[in-house]
C-alpha cells in the first residue's frame, strides 16, 4: 500500500486540510502518517485515520525521516512556511536531506503535492 506522510507548519494547516479534503478519496486509499497536531487536524476535520508521531518540533520531522531511511515511505507533502523561521529548522533540513538521499518526492506547496499526490495515484493504477 502507498504510504504518505503529511506535514504542515502552523500557518499551513488550514490549507493541510482543504488538501487532504480535495484528495479525500485518493487518500482514504492510502496509508497515513503525520506529525503530532498536523495528523489530529486532519483527522478532526476529514473522515481520514492518520497514525501520528511527534510534534514536530519535538522530533516528529525526524521520526518520519527515519521511515524514508528505511524505505518505508512513498512520498511526503510537507507545507512550510516559508516566511517565519522554525525552532527545529535543523530537524527539517535532515528531513530533506534524507528524502533527497533515498529519492522520496517531497512537496512543499500546494500544487506540487497536488502533482505528488496525482503521481502517486497513477502509480496505484499501475500495481
Ligand atoms: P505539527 O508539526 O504537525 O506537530 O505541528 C509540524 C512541524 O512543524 O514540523
Amino acid at each position: 500500500m502507498v504510504r504518505v506522510a503529511l506535514i504542515a507548519h502552523d500557518e499551513e494547516k488550514a490549507e493541510i486540510i482543504d488538501l487532504a479534503r480535495s484528495y479525500e478519496d485518493l487518500l482514504s486509499t492510502f496509508e497515513l502518517v503525520g506529525t503530532g497536531t498536523t495528523g489530529k487536524r486532519i483527522m478532526e476535520e476529514t473522515g481520514l485515520t492518520v497514525e501520528r508521531k511527534q510534534s514536530g518540533p519535538i522530533g516528529g520531522d525526524l521520526m518520519i525521516g527515519a521511515e524514508v531511511a528505511e524505505d518505508k515511505l512513498d512520498g511526503i507533502v510537507f507545507l512550510r512556511d516559508p516566511l517565519t523561521a522554525q525552532a527545529h529548522e535543523p530537524d527539517i533540513t535532515a528531513l530533506l536531506r534524507i528524502c533527497d538521499v533515498h529519492d522520496i518526492p517531497l512537496a512543499t506547496t500546494r500544487s506540487s503535492a497536488e502533482f505528488l499526490l496525482d503521481g502517486l495515484a497513477r502509480r496505484t493504477d499501475a500495481d
